[in-house]
């Protein structure tokens, strides 16, 4: 089955630390692409900015990189966004579905709607976000590499060797309320963006 290696997120805004994972990760799993899927209504927190203005903001950013595609399947269905929704859909088109997250975010995936679901559903590719260590999950087992992730349909916990950037949205938005020069931490055509549309202000 194809490999799709998925980044879900507010993307409030997207910012260089996601654009680096995604190709780190693309390149670690030696895929075409990896997809960066909206949080259009993110269940378990609030958006800065609208949901539109993240897509746009997505569009973006992706049209730079002929390796990052992005995903508007939690935009367009209704309701609060579940990541779990998200996989079953990508896995009833017949896609391995490969989950990217920070091992900063492994305690609070515990408690995401339907936790028990994912270890059926989906791989996972955790990337080191110091100092939280990676640690395998309940259900999962560790893939000894790249290519594991293909012989099996789910279940695996990959570690990605390469680290995460030291960048959040929360510190990109908080340096722009600021009046801080935030266009190091962001795609320059996503800096224009936020500039023209006058976003994160405070
Ligand atoms: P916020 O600071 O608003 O919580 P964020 O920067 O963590 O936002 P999200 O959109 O919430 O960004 O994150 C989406 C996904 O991207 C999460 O899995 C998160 O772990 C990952 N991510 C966020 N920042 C980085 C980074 N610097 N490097 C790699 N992955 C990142």
């Amino acid at each position: 089955m194809a490999l799709r290696a998925i980044l879900g997120g507010t993307f409030d805004p997207v910012h260089i630390g996601h654009l680096h994972a995604a190709r780190a990760v693309r390149r670690e799993l030696g895929l075409d692409s990896v997809t960066l899927v909206l949080s259009a209504r993110p269940p378990h927190r609030s958006a800065s900015a609208s949901a539109e203005d993240r897509w746009r903001m997505l569009e973006l950013a992706a049209a730079e990189d002929a390796g990052i595609e992005i995903s508007d399947l939690e935009l367009r269905r209704r309701g609060l966004s579940y990541s779990i929704d998200t996989i079953e859909a990508f896995r009833a088109r017949g896609e391995t579905v490969v989950w990217i997250l920070g091992s900063d975010g492994l305690d609070a995936f515990r408690a995401w709607h339907r936790y028990e679901a994912f270890a059926a559903a989906c791989h996972l590719a955790v990337m080191a976000r110091p100092p939280a260590a990676v640690t395998i999950l309940p259900g999962f087992g560790e893939a000894g590499d790249a290519a594991a992730l293909a012989r099996q349909d789910t279940g695996l916990l990959f570690r990605a060797r390469t680290p995460m950037l030291d960048v959040s949205a929360t510190r990109v938005r908080a340096s722009i309320a600021r009046g801080d020069d935030a266009s190091g931490l962001l795609a320059p055509v996503v800096w224009d963006y936020i500039r023209r549309r006058g976003l994160y202000r405070g």
